[in-house]
C-alpha cells in the first residue's frame, strides 16, 4: 500500500461556487482567477472545472500559453502584465489581455511590431500601493495607450487592499477609482472575492474571484460554507501507527506537548513537507474517522501527532481529514496563524490528488 496523503478535488464543487459568483457578479463577466496553480489544485485541472467562467486570469505567459496549448479560447488576463517587450508578438498572437501597470509598457507596446492588436486591462493604483499608475499619470497614460495602433479594447482596473475587512471596505478606494475615471466610458474590472461577495457596486463589467471559487471566505472569522460556498480541496490520510503515552511524557520534536494523563497518540502520514502548515501547534482541528479531534506536538516533516482520547475505536489505518467538509481550511488556518490562500497554494507537488 502506498503512503495514504490524498488531496480530493471535486470539480463539481468549483462549478458550483462558480454559480455562486455568477449569482452575485449579475451582468459583469467573470475573470476566474487560476494563478498559482490554481490555488494549488492544479492550474489545468481547476480551468476544466470553470470552463463555464467567461475567462481567466493568470500571471504570465507561461501559464497561459499552457491553457491555449490545451485548446481554451477565453479571454485570458495576464495579471503582472508582461515583463519584457520579447513578450509582446507571443501575447498578440495567442489573444492574451496584459495588465498595464507601468508607464514603460505603453513605449514598449508602442514599439512592437504586432500581428495583431492586444487588448489590455490599464491598471490605476488607487489605494493598494502594489501594482498601478498613479492617479496623476492615469488619464495621460490612457490618451496615450487609446492612440496606439498596438492596443485594441481598454479595460480599467483597480485592487483592494482592504475589502476583506468589514469596518473598512471599498469605500475610500472605489471614491479614488470613480474620481480617477470620471467621464470616461470604458469597462471596469475591480471585484476580487471579498468585493463581489461584499460590495455590489464593485461589479463592472468583469469581475475577478478567485480564493471563493475554491470554497474558502476571503474574510477572516468567516469560512465559505457560511457563504454557501463548497469546500473544493480535501486533504485526508490515515493514522500509520499509535502510540501509549504515559502521563508526564513528551510527544514529538522538543516534547512540544506533554501528556497530562495516560493517552493515546495517533501519527499520521501529513507533514510540513506535504505543505500541511508546521505553525498549526496543539489543538488544531482534525476529524478522525468523521469526528473532531485535535493534533498535540509539533508538525514535522512528514507526520503529525493527534490526540486519540476521545477516538477509542481509533486504530492503524483510520481515516484522518486534515481540512475539507465538515472541517474548514480556515480553521486550520486561523489556528497556524495564516489565511487559507496560503494553506491551499502550498499544497506540495509530492501530495498525490485524486479528483472526482
Ligand atoms: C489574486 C487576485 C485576485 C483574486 O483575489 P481573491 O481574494 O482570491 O478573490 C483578483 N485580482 C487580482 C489583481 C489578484 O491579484
Amino acid at each position: 500500500m502506498s503512503r495514504p496523503l490524498v488531496a480530493h478535488i471535486d470539480l463539481a464543487a468549483l462549478a458550483h461556487n462558480l454559480s455562486v459568483a455568477r449569482r452575485l457578479a449579475g451582468t459583469a463577466r467573470i475573470m476566474a482567477v487560476i494563478k498559482a496553480n490554481g490555488y494549488g489544485h492544479g492550474m489545468l485541472r481547476v480551468a476544466r472545472g470553470l470552463r463555464k467562467a467567461d475567462g481567466f486570469a493568470v500571471l504570465g505567459l507561461e501559464e497561459a500559453a499552457a491553457l491555449r496549448a490545451e485548446g481554451y479560447t477565453h479571454p485570458i488576463l495576464l495579471l503582472e502584465g508582461f515583463f519584457h517587450p520579447d513578450e509582446l508578438p507571443e501575447i498578440a498572437r495567442r489573444r492574451l489581455m496584459p495588465v498595464i501597470h507601468r508607464e514603460d509598457q505603453v513605449d514598449a507596446l508602442s514599439r512592437a511590431k504586432l500581428d495583431h492588436k492586444v487588448d489590455v486591462f490599464l491598471k490605476v493604483n488607487t489605494g493598494m500601493h502594489r501594482l498601478g499608475l498613479p492617479m496623476p499619470r492615469f488619464r495621460d497614460v490612457l490618451f496615450k495607450l487609446r492612440a496606439l495602433p498596438q492596443v485594441g479594447a481598454i479595460t480599467v482596473m483597480s485592487h483592494f487592499a482592504r475589502a476583506d475587512e468589514p469596518d473598512i471596505g471599498v469605500a475610500h478606494q472605489l471614491a479614488a477609482f470613480r474620481q480617477a475615471t470620471a467621464g470616461l466610458d470604458l469597462p471596469v474590472s475591480l471585484a476580487n472575492s471579498a468585493a463581489l461577495m461584499g460590495y455590489p457596486e464593485t461589479q463592472g463589467e468583469w469581475v475577478r474571484p478567485g480564493i471563493m471559487l475554491y470554497g474558502a471566505s476571503p474574510r477572516a472569522g468567516d469560512t465559505g460554507e457560511d457563504a454557501g460556498l463548497l469546500p473544493v480541496m480535501t486533504l485526508t490520510s490515515r493514522l500509520i501507527a499509535v502510540q501509549f503515552v504515559r502521563k508526564g511524557e513528551g510527544v514529538g520534536y522538543g516534547a512540544a506537548f506533554v501528556a497530562s494523563r495516560d493517552m493515546r497518540v495517533g501519527i499520521v502520514a501529513c507533514g510540513y513537507a506535504d505543505g500541511y502548515p508546521r505553525h498549526a501547534g496543539t489543538g488544531t482541528p482534525v476529524l478522525i474517522d468523521g469526528h473532531p479531534g485535535r493534533t498535540v506536538g509539533r508538525v514535522s516533516m512528514d507526520m503529525l501527532h493527534v490526540d486519540l482520547s476521545d477516538a477509542p475505536t481509533a486504530h492503524v489505518g483510520s481515516t484522518v481529514t486534515l481540512w475539507g467538509p465538515g472541517l474548514p481550511v480556515e480553521h486550520v488556518a486561523s489556528a497556524a496563524g495564516t489565511i487559507s490562500y496560503e494553506l491551499l497554494t502550498a499544497l506540495a507537488p509530492r501530495v498525490p490528488v485524486q479528483e472526482y
